[in-house]
């Protein structure tokens, strides 16, 4: 009998998609396999994100839509996982009676179980918190992963978030943080190598709070964790790694071990995503993030001491309750002054749930959506001028596949996370995870231009 088959539809950030990876492997591991898509699978599983507004919504109207997915063919399951399923729990089951179980973000593990029930026509519920080592005991991606992603791989190494930024949902459907055994993380790391990859990035919603809570309470030893900059010096060393990135750390734990990490570590990329949010005092205060923006310059000049080629990129959100238009400037002069290569930015929408939702000092949409964009032209002319700075350098490329042009054009990450661009000569065999030497030559807003240093591979 043909093996069922299984597709993921995954919202949200990098986490969400490393947790789809391993919902994945534990479903082949139980005797499914990969659908081709949507239409082929007979078990569909969303993996939802609430970080944005009306991912509820989004949630509830992908659901109505798979009522007649599922009556297409009898036998199909439909399971709802991460951030809003955390959040919802079993009153999603009660609003949809053709969604078969949910789980929450701490119970991966339980994919399989749930729906060895689900066929057995149970209806399950799964999302409570998992404050034990046991929630980071999945299996290992598989050496086959999708083209495009064999080179590189996400490795998690903390979990869960005790800041409470006051617009965050993620304390609550993350839950507290705890950090992974360093042994087990350094085993992991080191099978990848052996299966041929050459960059991790290490993953936590607060990755550089690595192991603080254990180093704080003297426990460290006992538990097996260890600061954070001692954590990236051990997997610096393992033979094969070649690329080692972290994402996304938080301004508070960045220490002087950590700093001097990036002027030291071979393998430690040019390149940190560190959100700010804001660059007024003011709103980082209600935001609750800890820092002012003067401690951020500090960091960032620091990094760019130990390491002058790093490239520095950044979360903002903008129009938080309260913002005027001076505080709106001072986040344009932060991310002129902080040398932000690139940005995400948001206009702030209210979580259910959390702090901020109660504020008072609402920014009119439209003056929200002024700010979005002026600060979006800012940040546009930004990158381009730092990838004009990069035309003339050399730099190896670690290909990802074909680029969007399409055309013989491949597509790939310099050391500081950047797009690069490569004409090839038609029928240059190189493939996702090789790695190509080129000379920057054309920079544009969103990506770079390079022309291989082998004559041989130009068009
Ligand atoms: S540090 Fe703040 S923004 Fe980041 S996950 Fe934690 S609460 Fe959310």
């Amino acid at each position: 009998m043909d093996p069922k088959r299984f597709a993921l539809r995954t919202y949200g950030c990098q986490m969400n998609v490393h947790d789809s990876e391993k919902v994945a492997t534990l479903l082949e591991d139980s005797g499914l396999a990969a659908a081709d898509g949507e239409s082929d699978a007979d078990v569909l599983v969303i993996n939802t994100c609430s970080i944005r507004d009306k991912a509820e919504h989004q949630l509830y109207s992908d659901l109505g839509k798979l009522r007649a997915w599922k009556a297409e063919k009898p036998g199909r399951i439909v399971g709802v996982g991460g951030c809003v399923a955390q959040q919802v729990g079993d009153r999603l089951l009660g609003r949809f009676d053709h969604l078969d179980f949910v789980f929450g973000t701490h119970n991966l593990r339980k994919v399989p179980a749930m729906l060895d029930q689900a066929e057995d026509g149970q209806r399950v519920a799964w999302v409570d918190e998992e404050k034990s080592q046991a929630r980071f005991d999945l299996p290992m991606r598989r050496p086959d992963a999708p083209a495009g992603r064999r080179h590189k791989a996400f490795v998690t190494v903390m979990e869960g978030c005790d800041m409470f930024c006051s617009f965050c949902i993620v304390p609550s459907t993350r839950g507290r943080e705890i950090s992974r055994v360093a042994r087990e993380i350094e085993a992991e790391v080191a099978a990848l190598a052996e299966q041929g990859i050459r960059e991790v990035t290490l993953l936590g919603q607060t990755v550089n709070a690595y192991g603080r809570h254990d180093v704080r309470r003297g426990k460290a030893a006992a538990v097996g964790t260890m600061p954070f900059a001692e954590l990236l010096a051990r997997l610096d060393a393992i033979p094969g790694i070649e690329r080692l990135r972290y994402t996304s750390p938080h301004p508070l734990f960045y220490d002087d071990a950590l700093i001097r990490a990036h002027g030291e570590l071979r393998h430690l990329c040019p390149h940190v995503h560190l959100p700010v949010q804001s660059g007024s005092n003011t709103i980082l205060e209600a935001m609750r993030r800890r820092y002012t923006r003067e401690r951020y310059f500090e960091i960032v000049d620091a990094l760019r001491a130990a390491r002058p080629d790093i490239a520095i990129t950044s979360d903002l959100i903008v129009g938080f309750p309260g913002e005027t238009e001076a505080d709106f400037e001072d986040t344009l002069g932060l991310v002129e002054r902080a040398g932000l290569v690139d940005s995400f930015s948001f206009k702030y929408s209210p979580r259910p749930g959390t702090t901020a939702a109660d504020l008072s000092g609402e920014v009119p949409p439209e003056v929200a959506q002024d700010r979005l964009e002026r600060l979006q032209t800012q940040q546009k002319a930004q990158t381009l001028a730092y990838h004009q700075t990069r035309v003339g350098q050399e730099t190896l490329v670690f290909v990802d596949g074909e680029s969007r042009r399409g055309q013989g054009q491949i597509s790939g990450r310099d050391p500081q996370h950047r797009v690069v661009n490569v004409d090839l000569r038609p029928g240059a065999a190189l493939a996702a995870g090789d790695t190509l030497a080129v000379e920057l030559v054309e920079a544009t807003p969103h990506s770079l231009l390079g022309r291989p240093l082998d004559p041989a591979l130009r068009p």
